[in-house]
């Protein structure tokens, strides 16, 4: 059961709701009154008074300054009690469902955001974003718990004032201005500047108050045969002095330089018509304009092009009595409500059930708030202060917000796609991407998104991802995926071709080594002998006419023996490693021993090897896996016998690995660097061919043991742009 106190209080509260607000549900508000009246009924205010009347009073902001709707007025009485009591989201939930428990928990967010002092993070900015994108009723509630505290400020010590009064300019006043918030941001600074440049403020009211009979007289004498014309046009209006602002007075002293006198001796007057007609303030510009000479120049028409947030008027500037210059404002009360009360006007309006348009100017207003997150125009209402706060928005710049149909918000980086979006949702929605809308109209993929856009991507099960794509993705997910893709696709043709090739190679007894053949390619203008093989796979070109052609040349040349005798890279690597040792150990004999390396196995520094004695040629050296001797290993073999590799000084081997992928800038130094600091690994000899895309590199190193050598394989792997690594083998 309430008290009497606060019975009144609630009579107060629901009077107001239904003075100003198109439907109101009794039951919720006086709910929501009661859960907060109890939650904070330990609770006081800095001022010593009951916490609850601060909840009361944002509820009233709500209800009566920004009139927006019985949910937001609820959840103004309960935006504290989570923080500051032990009601926690889920009763909120629980007791009033989930759009209220949403909008006390984005208030409840946004607090701890702003305390934070300095919004310094990326990702503060985004929660914030994010909540404001989800309910507009969280930001309305804010800017209402914000101007009762800025109005209730001075019961706080005098450091935390300042803090706080300065947070307001910073923020909350741009913040409350983006969302046309007009009222409450000229509140909000005016409450700040008072705590901040004290002196200042009460030089200006004071001057204003000294004078204030007199300026009353003198827009009273403006203004009467200015309402005798119109009342004579039969037409229904509201006219009055427009009340000054003292920091926008402050301002304009200090940026024009010029003493309060000169500031606001300059009158204003707003004239409001009450019909819902547009061409009434054109026929109340003609009125004026015949009765006080106009000064064309400073004629502006907001009506036919309004401003970005949705303001029109039409603005005038007439010479009145004793030549003063007056500023008359002209427009209808609905643009009146929406200068004033910016988004909460459009959703008075959404809410009266008015149709299509006005809701589409909701979502105009919210796409334009959204847009000051892709900061780039700098219009003429700027102030320097905005312009400081359109800085730290700026510092996130390149980072744009887009919508899925279903609402949610991907952010994706400045000059992203819709083939970035269609990644970012999902790898799968990527790779099969056939078109995207934008706005609900098709696009071209390339299409470069807005913050604001709403994309949906149109899949088909069948698509393959088009190599072009990687031209226009800018997302380091969307371009990772589609290389991989890529480079899968690209090896899969070339071993294809590879496989082609090697076949009819063969069957022609074509014998090439990878390096003549290279020669030969490159006379072909490919760069690469993968490029040569995607040709052969891709059919542009023909393997038959290259092996006639190869086979003429090798038998009309001396080039035959060259063809077949030079040494290849991996023929090059097994001698140099085999020089590099000081010879084979061979077991249960005594002084040196002839003996040769096996070709069918070519057996390297490192290998596990073994000995096959032969008849007339010594001890060859086999690899203890060659198929060659396997047979006879596990016969137990006489001929068979133990050798080994000398230990070198420092127990090292010699291995060779190669290594291949897409080349790029400083490819060769990263892998270069990730194989000296793996364990300090030396290296011995570098060949490396780099030809447009590709890399292939052979490397010859010192290794420990086999673990040691696959340890460095496996660390290249990880390099960039690296797609094979592998042990020399044949
Ligand atoms: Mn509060």
């Amino acid at each position: 059961m309430l008290l009497a106190k606060h019975k009144k209080k609630l009579d107060d509260l629901l009077a107001v709701c239904h003075k100003n607000l198109h439907v109101v549900n009794d039951d919720l508000i006086t709910r929501a009154f009661e859960m907060s009246v109890e939650a904070h009924k330990h609770d006081l205010r800095s001022s010593g008074e009951p916490y609850f009347g601060h909840p009361f009073e944002v509820a009233m902001v709500v209800a009566k300054e920004i009139a927006l709707d019985d949910v937001s007025v609820a959840s103004a009485l309960l935006h504290d009690v989570v923080e500051d009591t032990d009601i926690d989201i889920d009763i909120i939930r629980k007791e009033f469902g989930d759009t209220i428990a949403e909008i006390v928990d984005g208030a409840t967010k946004i607090s701890n955001i702003f305390d934070s002092h300095e919004i310094t993070q990326a990702e503060n900015y985004r929660k914030l974003l994010l909540s404001m994108v989800n309910d507009i009723r969280v930001m309305i509630i804010k800017f209402a718990d914000r101007l009762h505290n800025m109005r209730t400020l001075e019961y706080l010590p005098p450091e935390k004032q300042q803090r706080i009064a300065k947070e307001t300019l910073d923020i909350y006043a741009p913040f409350a201005h983006r969302f046309g918030l007009a009222k409450i941001k000229w509140e909000l600074e005016d409450l700040a500047f008072k705590h901040i440049h004290r002196k200042e403020y009460e030089d200006i009211a004071h001057g204003l108050n000294s004078k204030r009979r007199e300026r009353e007289h003198y827009i009273r004498k403006f203004i009467v045969p200015v309402e005798t014309r119109l009342r004579q046009s039969n037409l229904k209006f509201e006219i009055e002095g427009r009340p000054k602002h003292l920091y926008s007075i402050y301002n304009k002293m200090v940026k024009r330089n010029k003493p309060l006198e000169e500031i606001y001796d300059m009158f204003a007057v707003r004239i409001i018509l009450l019909t819902p007609d547009n061409n009434e303030c054109f026929t109340v510009y003609g009125i004026i304009s015949e009765i006080y000479k106009p000064i064309p120049e400073r004629f502006k028409n907001y009506i036919s092009i309004p401003k970005k947030n949705g303001y029109q008027s039409l603005h005038t500037t007439v010479v009145g009595p004793e030549g003063k210059m007056v500023e008359v404002q002209i427009r209808t009360r609905q643009m009146h409500e929406i200068a004033e009360r910016g988004v909460a006007a459009h959703w008075y309006y959404k809410e009266n059930g008015s149709q299509a348009p006005l809701d589409k100017e909701l979502e105009n207003w919210i796409n334009w708030v959204r847009e000051m997150f892709d900061q780039k125009q700098a219009d003429e209402s700027v102030s320097p202060k905005e312009l400081i706060e359109s800085f730290k928005l700026n510092l996130y710049q390149d980072e744009i917000y887009v919508f899925t149909p279903k609402g949610d918000l991907k952010i994706l980086p400045k000059g992203a796609t819709a083939i970035d979006f269609a990644f970012e949702i999902h790898s799968d929605v990527g790779f099969h991407t056939i078109g995207a809308k934008v706005n609900g109209r098709i696009v071209p993929l390339n299409t470069i998104l807005r913050s604001g856009d709403q994309v949906e991507v149109i899949t088909s099960k069948k698509q393959k991802p088009n190599f072009d794509w990687e031209k226009f993705a800018i997302t380091h997910k969307a371009k990772a995926h589609i290389r991989r893709y890529i480079k899968e696709e690209e090896r899969k043709l070339i071993d294809e071709g590879k496989e082609i090739w090697d076949k009819k190679a063969k069957k022609a007894k074509l014998h090439i080594n990878d390096d003549d053949l290279t020669k030969y390619v490159h006379t072909k203008r490919y760069d690469n002998l993968q490029l040569f093989y995607l040709a052969i796979k891709n059919d542009e070109v023909d393997a038959d006419v290259v092996i006639n052609e190869l086979t003429d040349t090798s038998l009309r040349s001396e080039g035959v023996a060259k063809v077949e005798d030079s040494t290849s890279m991996f023929n090059k690597f097994v001698d140099t490693a085999r020089n590099l040792t000081t010879g084979i150990s061979i077991f249960g004999t005594k002084g040196d021993m002839l003996y040769t390396y096996a070709k069918c196995c070519s057996p390297i520094p490192g290998d596990d090897i073994v000995g096959y004695v032969t008849t007339g040629e010594g001890i060859k050296i086999h690899r203890k896996n060659c198929r060659n001797v396997q047979s006879m290993l596990n016969n137990g073999e006489e001929r068979i016998v133990r050798v080994s590799w000398p230990d070198s000084g420092a127990g090292d081997f010699i291995a060779g690995i190669r290594i291949s992928g897409t080349d790029r800038s400083g490819l060769l130094n990263d892998v270069t660097n990730a194989i000296s600091n793996f364990n300090n690994t030396n290296i011995r000899g570098v060949t490396v061919n780099t030809k447009d895309s590709f890399f292939d590199g052979q490397f010859i190193l010192y290794v420990k043991d086999i673990a040691h050598l696959n340890g460095i394989i496996e660390r290249l792997k990880r390099v960039k742009n690296i797609s094979k690594v592998e042990r020399f083998d044949e």
